[in-house]
């Protein structure tokens, strides 16, 4: 059998979660046993989003094979096996640079190179071929943007030729709309649900399952009016409601029976699904232990979604550990102050995440310091162990200047540098170290204790790099360097022995973590936060005694 497509469209608004519907339907096939594929387009025409600010475009997530996209595969990898590479994700920039190689190639034979059929085919046959990678039953293609965008037209009118070409039984139109809850006449609206459909069929697409999104319940009259109006079965206008944990996204949809409804339009029989394991992790969302509170110091703080993957692998890690997970944004250069140490007082954890630039290193350099020696936990990720190398060269070893060639050329003390393969390159699309490397570690490092092997893959994406110049001296010192690559080019991983869990990572491993398979080093991290929650519990209780 050929693969069948899911199609995944949005309208009313953008950020309904179309990327979290998409990955929970896939994961509700998969606990069927049937074998998924994901991939998104998405319309804009950056090459990839690489290069984009993560205020703008939220995270840039990271495959193993070193491609940047969007943060939805972080999705689609959380909720699914499938698995991702540059074919799973397309913007209008790669397909029109695909395009206009072929066509100074001289490819086209001299025809005028056009949307319709020469940007449409290019749309299709990238999803011909991931549904060609063999071993794969359904291909769910999200269509990024809002039906009714000039940019997304191209997409709309591929997936209206594919329904044309392969039939009713091998594609299904799933469309994502939003019911708003109207505060002043406290009524919830229909409307913008019809008007998205009809904006659809202007294409003509008639989606066959629609996903309702809204913050309240909606009576089961509105459900069969929108069905009615939309034209579709009246199971298949399901509510997608807000829902505290997105762990229970995919129970939700189950619930209202969305999968056995796609599979009934794609012909597929498929045994029911088995969501025991995603039930379990939704009690435990809901039925914590106790807490665990973090810290995370970084420069794009106030924007949750560039940085979407880092705390959903901090929730895998709390979970494991049947905690909820109290995350507090720290911007970075609101430690750069004299009682910085005010601010940090009082969380069982601190991070410091991946990032670039000048702005806030001396913030969080403060951050790492109140950390090391305090001994909280810390757990620095790419920037993050950059950082806590140069904080342990100043304050450590005495080198007042220590920094990264990235904030200061200039410093006599270049503890992180260029990447020796990158000097001389000036291009900023997709040129640093990218995706997936081997790392080995110590086998008595926390690292190697907390992974269970000594080693390991993980997923990277930096321009700089640790200076081994330095290694004598930060060694000298007491830090430790527990991983590098192979051959030993590369510091991949830095700890404190003499500190209850202080570790630097060169790689992101919040990329590799799952609800149901928690990061090592996350659910480590997350553990010794907890035990540290019970020492200072434990400290302010004697204080209390001794003032009484
Ligand atoms: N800016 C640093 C570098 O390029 C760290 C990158 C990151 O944290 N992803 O090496």
């Amino acid at each position: 059998m050929s693969a069948k497509y899911i199609f995944v469209t949005g309208g009313v608004v953008s950020s309904l979660g179309k990327g979290l519907a998409a990955a929970s339907i896939g994961c509700l096939l998969e606990a069927r046993g049937l074998r998924v594929n994901m991939m998104k387009f998405d319309p804009y025409l950056n090459v990839d989003p690489g290069t984009m600010s993560p205020f703008q475009h939220g995270e840039v997530f990271v495959t193993d094979d070193g491609a940047e996209t969007d943060l939805d595969l972080g999705h689609y990898e959380r909720f699914t096996h499938a698995k991702l590479s540059r074919d799973n994700n397309l913007t209008t920039g790669r397909i029109y640079e695909q395009i206009i190689t072929k066509e100074r190639r001289g490819d086209y034979l001299g025809k005028t190179v056009q949307v319709i059929p020469h940007v449409t085919n290019e749309i299709k046959a990238a999803m011909r071929k991931v549904a060609a990678t063999g071993d794969v039953d359904v291909v769910l293609v999200e269509i990024g943007g809002t039906v009714g965008d000039i940019e997304s037209l191209p997409f709309l009118e591929a997936i209206r030729q594919m329904r044309q070409e392969l039939g009713r039984d091998n594609t299904c139109f799933v469309h994502m709309t939003l019911i708003p809850w109207i505060a002043a006449a406290q009524e919830l609206k229909t409307k913008p649900t019809q008007h998205s459909v009809k904006e659809m069929l202007s294409i003509g697409i008639q989606p066959d399952i629609l996903l309702c999104r809204a913050d309240r319940e909606v009576p089961r009259e509105m459900r069969e009016k929108i069905a009615a109006f939309c034209n579709v079965e009246t199971q298949a206008a399901v509510i997608a409601r807000d829902v505290p944990s997105i762990y229970e996204v995919p129970l939700n949809l189950a619930q209202q029976g969305v999968d056995t409804l796609a599979l009934k339009y794609l012909r597929i029989d498929a045994p029911e699904p088995d969501l025991s394991k995603w039930k379990d992790i939704v009690h435990r969302a809901y039925n914590p232990k106790d807490e665990v509170s973090i810290a995370i110091v970084g420069k794009y703080v106030e924007y949750e979604d560039s940085y979407k993957s880092l705390k959903e692998a901090l929730v895998h890690g709390a979970l494991a550990e049947n905690l909820k997970l109290r995350v507090t944004w720290l911007e970075a250069e609101g430690l750069e102050v004299e009682d910085y140490v005010e601010q940090l007082k009082g969380f069982d954890g601190i991070l410091v995440p991946g990032g670039f630039g000048k702005r806030g290193i001396e913030g969080m350099l403060n951050g790492i310091r109140y950390a090391r020696e305090h001994k909280v936990p810390y757990f620095g990720i790419c920037l993050g162990m950059q950082t806590a190398c140069i904080e342990y060269a100043r304050n450590v070893c005495g080198l007042a200047k220590a920094n990264s060639g990235e904030f200061d050329p200039a410093t006599p003390h270049r503890i992180i540098y260029k990447l020796r393969e990158l000097i001389g390159v000036e291009e900023m699309g997709g040129t640093m170290r990218l995706g997936a490397w081997t790392c080995v570690m110590e086998p008595d490092s926390l690292a190697a204790k907390a992974y269970g092997t000594t080693e390991i893959s993980e997923r990277h994406r930096h321009r700089y790099e640790f200076n081994r110049e330095y290694e004598a001296v930060l060694t000298g010192a007491g830090l430790r360097l527990t991983g590098s690559s192979p051959e030993g080019t590369y510091v991949e991983i830095v700890e404190i022995p003499e500190h209850p869990f202080f570790l630097g990572c060169q790689f992101h491993p919040e990329f590799k973590s799952k609800p149901l398979e928690p990061h090592p080093l996350f659910h480590a991290f997350v553990k010794a936060s907890f035990a540290n929650r019970g020492l200072m519990k434990a400290e302010a209780t004697v204080r209390a005694e001794v003032k009484a």
